[in-house]
């Protein structure tokens, strides 16, 4: 079974097309971050009108790569939340479009699911039950998943997403948007334990997280220095170990409160370098193992979509001649495969 994968629910048009017998045919993505750079976030107009202007163009390309004629398609999967809600509707409405004309199945795809699911498109004997850490821009959750479809939520944050956190500690020394990965990089040339952060909610049981906090510790930090080049990527250091070593502390017990021997990692903080050796490294120590997609498929992407959309068609689903998108979407809700 071909399937086309639409993702649109934020900042990215992504679109691929993965085959259950061949596996991935081809991806392709636009990042919108220029447009939006200006504004120094996400603009939700232009967002959408810009996944209008895209979203074809990748498609054509996209079945091109592959070798594909439209009519080769077997199944449309589109992402129709969370997200922005404009920006949802273009996916979906081309999503379900494009199977009506070509009288096939379409299949509303949750984003989050996207991502947990990433990790098995780029293993295919990885098969749950495993727990999965969850670390996106509006998103940090850990999930125990028994199986595709069944999941329960563990953990999650009461305020900033990992990802938002490392944006707005970005921004707040002055980074330019989106500064996520480029504190990433700074960390890299920071000298480690000039400055320490706390471990937020590591000092009481359970498996929450609190980020928020930790961007106003930067802050006072970035305040009272000298604001040298060498003093922010040490301050990016300092934060980046916080939030790694938080984000570590909580894996460990999820996989002891569930028992679980394998952790998956998914969303954009799961491309951070130090992150993906501290899990390694944990889980190498308790005899677990540990898998994350490539780092390209850790941010948005419509490789994940696909891949989420073909397991749920070929479990029978089928979303009806209606484009309904849901921009506030629990996870827990979704019926099992
Ligand atoms: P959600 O999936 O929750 O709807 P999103 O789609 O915006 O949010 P993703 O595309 O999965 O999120 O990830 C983007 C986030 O990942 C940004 O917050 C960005 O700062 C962060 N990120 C990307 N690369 C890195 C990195 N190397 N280190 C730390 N954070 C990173
Ligand atoms: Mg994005
Ligand atoms: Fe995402």
């Amino acid at each position: 079974m071909r399937v086309l994968g639409i993702e649109t629910s934020c900042d990215e048009t992504g679109v691929a097309v993965y085959d259950t017998a061949a596996g991935l045919r081809a991806h392709a993505l636009h990042s919108q971050v220029a447009l939006h750079a200006e504004y120094g976030g996400v603009v939700p107009e232009l967002a959408s009108r810009d996944h209008v202007r895209r979203l074809l163009p990748l498609v054509r390309q996209v079945l091109a790569e592959a070798g594909l004629r439209p009519a080769d398609l077997d199944g449309v999967a589109y992402t129709a939340g969370p997200g922005l809600v404009g920006a949802l509707m273009v996916g979906a409405a081309a999503g379900r479009a494009l199977a009506w004309a070509l009288d096939v199945p379409a299949v509303a795809v949750h984003h989050m699911e996207g991502h947990l699911l990433a990790p098995m498109l780029e293993d295919p004997a990885l098969k749950p039950p495993f727990v999965a850490l969850l670390v996106s821009g509006g998103h940090t959750q850990l999930v125990q998943v028994r199986a595709v479809g069944d999941y329960e939520l563990l953990g999650e944050t009461l305020d900033d997403a990992a990802g938002e956190a490392f944006d707005k500690t970005a921004k707040l020394m002055g980074l330019p948007y989106p500064g996520g990965p480029e504190l990433a990089r700074l960390a890299e040339r920071g000298r480690p334990g000039r400055f320490r952060f706390a471990r937020p909610m590591t000092d009481r049981p359970g498996l929450d997280f609190s980020f928020s906090g930790l961007k106003t510790q930067v802050l006072l930090a970035w305040q009272g220095s000298d604001q040298s080049g060498q003093t922010r990527a040490d301050l990016a250091r300092g934060f980046e170990e916080a939030v790694v070593d938080t984000l570590a502390i909580k894996c460990a017990r999820a996989l002891d409160r569930t028992g679980a021997d394998t952790l998956v990692v998914a969303g954009g903080v799961g491309a951070n370098r130090r992150l993906r050796e501290k899990l390694q490294a944990l889980a190498a120590e308790r005899g677990a193992r540990v898998r994350f997609p490539r780092p390209a498929f850790c941010t948005d992407n419509g490789a994940m979509i696909a891949f989420a959309g073909a397991l749920r068609l070929q479990a029978g689903q089928r979303e009806p001649a209606a484009v309904t998108v849901t921009p506030r979407w629990d996870m827990a809700s979704l019926p099992a495969v």
